[in-house]
């Protein structure tokens, strides 16, 4: 499974959904969007477990993705999961900080959990090499390979100059095999403490909310339908929480995320569109509105359904633009025969 078509289904509305599945991590990035940390939070493996299970050949989504903190902490939750997935027809993909990787190693544990996907994601930039050396990612990656169907890498970085390097790198190593998606350091979790931007999808004003599109299984087992985690988790209005993996099934999960008609507007105009169009208050950050909108008047079904086609219908490399990669979009695309 190419990262171009996992792209396309990112802005398809519930075409999938994120587990975090804990928010532990051996490192400790400067830049983590979740804070997460050696001593971060874990929960029983039930939730996860029992809301895989309610998957069915005909409701189901498309793509798992699992994440968290670091996800390969839990190898044996990561093969489950994805084991559980498959079937019922789901597809499955991770991105991992590659604590496993110093020395270019992959552990049998973390083997077995790479195997069990469809596509592995590995992040490099500046903050994950101070942790784990570049050089050993990509001897790592190179016995990854051999285990998933595809492999691409997450460079987050604001300096194009390290994105040419690392790119470029990628390409002498692994010729099209390995695409990557590019975006800039934003103003979420640790990032704060350095990145002054409001955060938000880019483009701020009236886009549409990419991080609305899927809904995101926390990892406590509550069920958000915003996956920036540090907003959704901390201020809990009643359009971004879905429900619990420990009660709820996909099928109702997917009715509530398509059927609300405030995240249906968040995720077609965004929240100060939303805001405007529903006569609420419109805050100075983008989700700073969001978090303040309740229930009201409904925005237009139709309205909504139709700018949803048209954001699914763009190219891969434009969705990767929306989300910050600006000259390297087209990375994205690398080794894809789905032009
Ligand atoms: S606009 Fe709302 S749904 Fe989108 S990222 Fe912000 S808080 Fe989450």
């Amino acid at each position: 499974m190419h990262l171009a078509e996992i792209l396309r289904l990112r802005a398809r509305p519930a075409a999938g959904v994120l587990l975090a599945l804990t928010e532990r991590c051996p490192l400790s990035c400067a830049h983590c969007s979740t804070r997460s940390g050696p001593d971060g939070a874990q929960f029983g493996e039930e939730p996860f477990l029992r809301f895989v299970s309610t998957f069915t050949p005909q409701e189901r989504p498309d793509l798992l993705f699992l994440s968290g903190g670091e996800p390969l902490l839990r190898p044996a939750l990561v093969a489950d999961v994805a084991a559980r997935g498959r079937e019922s027809g789901v597809r499955s993909a991770a991105l991992s900080g590659m604590f496993f990787a110093r020395g270019g190693r992959v552990p049998p544990a973390v083997r077995r959990a790479v195997g069990a996907l469809d596509h592995f994601s590995a992040s490099l930039d500046v903050h994950h090499e101070r942790e784990v050396a570049r050089a050993d990612v990509l001897a790592a990656l190179g016995t990854v390979l051999d285990l998933v169907p595809s492999v691409s890498v997450h460079v987050t970085s604001d300096d194009d100059a390290y994105v040419d390097r690392v790119l470029g790198e990628l390409r002498r190593a692994f010729g099209e095999r390995v695409p990557a998606l590019v975006g800039r350091v934003r103003a979420t979790g640790r990032a704060r403490s350095f990145v002054r931007e409001r955060a938000g999808p880019p483009g701020g004003g009236a886009e549409p909310c990419g991080f609305a599109m899927w809904p995101l299984v926390d990892i406590d087992g509550t069920v958000l339908a915003c996956s920036r985690q540090s907003m959704a988790r901390r201020h809990r209005p009643p359009h971004l929480v879905l429900g619990h993996a420990a009660r709820d099934g996909w099928p109702e999960i997917r009715r509530r995320s398509m059927g609300d008609g405030v995240l249906r507007a968040v995720r077609a105009f965004g929240p100060q569109e939303t805001a405007r169009r529903v006569g609420a208050p419109v805050c100075a950050g983008y989700c700073e509105t969001c978090v303040t909108l309740r229930r009201g008047p409904e925005v237009s079904p139709g309205m909504s359904l139709a700018v949803e086609r048209m954001v699914a219908a763009q190219r891969p490399a434009d969705l990767a633009r929306r989300w910050g990669a600006g000259r390297h979009a087209d990375a994205v695309e690398l080794g894809w025969s789905g032009r």
